[in-house]
Formats: structure tokens, C-alpha cells, sequence
């Protein structure tokens, strides 16, 4: 059974329909890249998926259960935003345990799952210094160790990697792969960089205006695009 499962799900804005009837199944553990052109409908999908957007028509399902009138924080998944918004004010260690904290958890579990997410993220030697004291990418980091210590079921990501240096994006792209092998989780991971969806993903999801062109293995679209849309935006890196 799929893990996140989208039937026939489609986004209106007002009269504008900007998603339209797109059907997706994700399995448990698979890392997905929904990539295509700016305003394609990759984010509201995505945001679709949190709950941070209500669908217009269709069924959103998570594991077992149908996630359509569910807030965010009841769907048992982790997003990880393109600008991280760390508290200023907190420490890194604070800053990762304060989800689980505002979640009521006790003490010894929120102190053990922010060990565990500062060892899985190399964090252990930054847990006292301020957001202001880690550069881009221990930021970054610290980002996607307060999804970690959330244990959810799937990971969302939104270009999480488009602040950083092209460098650092490069270096930032390998540690998201180890934490996918490492935590052994489901990925939904949006951007607009074929390099970056094709290095990345199990499955590749190509959307275009709001319609999704292709699914399938980097290699299998790579060498058998649907059309010449795919053949052009995967060909051709820009
Ligand atoms: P992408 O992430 O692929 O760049 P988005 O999902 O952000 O694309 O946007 C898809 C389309 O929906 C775009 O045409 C965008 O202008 C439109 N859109 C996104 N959010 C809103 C909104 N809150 N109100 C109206 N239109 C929106
Ligand atoms: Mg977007």
C-alpha cells in the first residue's frame, strides 16, 4: 500500500485552477522529487500534502488514513521549509527540542531525540551556540534536525537547498541522501533543478503547469520522456 497516496486532487485559487486532478502514490521509504518550471503547482502540491493548503476536489491519503480534513501537525509528517526560521533567541539544543517541548513530551524523551538528531546531523558540537554563532548549511542543519526529532512518518521538503551557495548545495545534497539512507523515512522533495531531482530521487515526478508530465526512475525519464516538454527540461540543465 502507498504510503502518501494523491487521488484526482486539485487546487483552486478563486476561479483559477492552478493543480487539476493529479493522481501520485508514494511508497513508505521512497525518496520523491516533484520537479518542473517556477509556478508549476510544485509547492501547492506539496503544501497540499502538509495541510497547509485545503484541496479544492480529490483524496489525500497518509498510511492508512484519508488526511483531507486534518490539520498539519495531526499528519504525522515533517516539512522542511525553504527559509528555516530558527528562534534567534534559543540555542541550537533549544531550538531542537522546542517542538516536542510545546508537544508536552517529557524531558528524557525530548533529551534523547535531540541527541539522537544532533548525532545523526554532526550538530553534538553546536548544541550551545545561538543560530547567529552556525553558517548556512549548520543552519540548515539544525532545520532538518527539528523535523528528525519529530520521528514522522514522511519528510516534506521545499527547495530547502536554494539559499545556499553552490557549494554548499552540492554538499547539502549528499547529507540529505545520507539522512534519507540513515533515518530510512519517505521523502517528498520539491525544487525546480533537474541536477538536483535527478541526483536525489528514487522517483522523479515532472509537473507542468499544474498537470503532471512523467513519473518515473532519473533513468527511465532521462532516456524515455513522454514528450518533448520532459525531453526538454530534464536534456537541458540550466
Ligand atoms: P511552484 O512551487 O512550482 O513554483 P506554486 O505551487 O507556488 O508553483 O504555484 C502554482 C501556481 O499557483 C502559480 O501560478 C502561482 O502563481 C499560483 N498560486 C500559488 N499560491 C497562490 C495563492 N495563494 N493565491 C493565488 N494563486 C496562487
Ligand atoms: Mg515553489
Amino acid at each position: 500500500m502507498a504510503e502518501i497516496k494523491l487521488q484526482n486532487v486539485v487546487k483552486k485559487y478563486g476561479p483559477l485552477e492552478v493543480v487539476h486532478g493529479i493522481g501520485l502514490d508514494i511508497e513508505h521509504n521512497e525518496f520523491v522529487v516533484l520537479v518542473g518550471p517556477s509556478g508549476c503547482g510544485k509547492s501547492t502540491t506539496l503544501r497540499m500534502i502538509a495541510g497547509l493548503e485545503e484541496i479544492s476536489d480529490g483524496t489525500i491519503s497518509i498510511g492508512p488514513q484519508v488526511v483531507n480534513d486534518l490539520p498539519p501537525r495531526k499528519r504525522n509528517i515533517s516539512m522542511v521549509f525553504q527559509n528555516y526560521a530558527l528562534y534567534p533567541h534559543m540555542s541550537v539544543r533549544e531550538n531542537l527540542g522546542f517542538g516536542l517541548k510545546i508537544a508536552k513530551q517529557p524531558e528524557a524523551v525530548v533529551a534523547e531525540r535531540v541527541r539522537e538528531a544532533a548525532e545523526i546531523l554532526g550538530l553534538e558540537e553546536l548544541l550551545e551556540r545561538t543560530p547567529a554563532e552556525l553558517s548556512g548549511g549548520q543552519r540548515q542543519r539544525v532545520a532538518m534536525g527539528r523535523a528528525i526529532v519529530r520521528h514522522p512518518e514522511a519528510f516534506l521538503f521545499d527547495e530547502p537547498l536554494s539559499n545556499l551557495d553552490a557549494k554548499l548545495r552540492v554538499q547539502m545534497r549528499t547529507e540529505i541522501k545520507k539522512l534519507h539512507q540513515r533515518v530510512k523515512t519517505t521523502v517528498v522533495y520539491v525544487t525546480h533543478d533537474q541536477v538536483e531531482a535527478m541526483t536525489l530521487a528514487d522517483r522523479i515526478v515532472v509537473m507542468k503547469d499544474g498537470w503532471i508530465e512523467q513519473v518515473g526512475t532519473p533513468m527511465e525519464v532521462f532516456n524515455h520522456p513522454l514528450n518533448t516538454f520532459v525531453a526538454s527540461f530534464i536534456g537541458s540543465p540550466p
